[in-house]
């Protein structure tokens, strides 16, 4: 697990994806140890722990074997030792240790967390500081949310794949039609600038993944807000009609980049630079429209689809490019195991 110094609650489901030497992890009374790099450091080998990964270890650890005593416990060190790889703990077990497959039933109360017939942005906002880990523990295929109870707003929230490509393609054309007509162009320098703008993009796109979509927050307002840009994605991945950025956001956060960029760089070098940014935007979304419901039969796709699902159901602090891993590994955020 990449160090972000994040823990987690996980499922017993989630858990047991982590079952080989590239990603290792185990449950040992309730928590989850990642134990990957602590494998050829093991005092009885790395093989007795290989059938064991992604399994519930306790009893295991206390000289147990099938409900009777005949293994090899542990001591007081070897506890001490694996709290160092301490990942998560495990949600979703009831009383008696049997595992709860709603995740919406919170673990400790036994009630239902969201009711999904309800506007949902009062509720998480009522969530607090258990918004972060509802958001990130609860994945669920079988819902889209309600957002708002007036059916006006709550389609305001929705978009299909197809409207930023609608949107943002005739400005683009618009733009390129009035930088040819005012400025002397320069091929080379166009293409060396819209290539510069598109690495911008990246760099942009990594990081308001990384910060803002997945910034923490606790704050009844936060909450919502965080909830509207990326939470819900979180909650509901397969909800195909908010899988993309709509352009009013897109309009909010890019329109203050365009104006600074127009202002300092003067047209014949913003402008390029715009193109290979907005273009990058555009890539991302159907990027990522596509990873989500499309078959992906390229090599390329296909990595990024299973880098992005990765992100979804096992490890949303990891894996933040979507239409390109660059910077997660640069910044060393992309997982281990694909
Ligand atoms: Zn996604
Ligand atoms: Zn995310």
């Amino acid at each position: 697990m990449a160090d972000t110094g994040e823990e987690y609650v996980l499922t017993k489901k989630t858990v047991a994806f982590h079952n080989d030497d590239r990603s290792a992890w185990v449950i040992v009374d309730g928590e989850v140890y990642d134990v990957t790099l602590f494998m050829e450091q093991h005092p009885g080998g790395a093989e007795v722990l290989k059938e064991h990964l992604g399994k519930d270890v306790s009893d295991l650890m206390r000289g147990m074997v099938d409900g009777t005593e005949g293994g090899h416990g542990h001591s007081a060190y070897a506890y001490k030792l694996l709290s160092k790889y301490h990942v998560g703990s495990i949600a979703g077990v009831d009383k008696y240790g049997n595992e709860i497959l709603d995740g919406n039933i919170d673990p400790v109360t036994g009630e239902q967390i969201m009711d999904w017939g309800k506007p949902i942005l009062p509720q998480v906002g009522r969530l607090g500081d258990k918004y972060c880990t509802w958001i990130h523990s609860f994945p669920t295929a079988d819902h889209t949310v309600k957002m708002f109870q007036n059916d006006t707003l709550e389609n305001l929230t929705k978009c299909p794949w197809y409207i930023p490509l609608l949107f943002w393609i005739p400005i683009i054309v618009g733009c390129l039609g009035f930088y040819f007509k005012t400025q002397t162009v320069d091929p080379l320098l166009f293409l060396e600038l819209a290539f510069g703008g598109h690495i911008f993009w990246l760099l942009f796109e990594y990081s308001l993944h990384r910060f803002i979509f997945h910034m923490k927050t606790t704050g009844f307002v936060m909450n919502i807000i965080h909830f509207l840009i990326h939470g819900h994605h979180h909650i509901t991945p397969m909800d195909a009609n908010r899988a993309v950025f709509p352009p009013v956001p897109a309009l909010i956060v890019g329109g203050p980049i365009w104006a600074l960029m127009h202002k300092t760089l003067g047209v014949r070098i913003a402008y390029p630079i715009l193109l290979g940014f907005v273009i990058g935007y555009l890539v991302y979304d159907m990027t990522h429209y596509y990873i989500h419901f499309g078959d992906c039969d390229n090599s390329f796709l296909k990595n990024q689809k299973s880098r992005h699902i990765h992100h979804h159901y096992l490890q949303p602090n990891i894996n933040f490019g979507i239409s390109n891993p660059l910077f997660d590994v640069v910044f060393r955020t992309l997982a281990r195991k694909e």
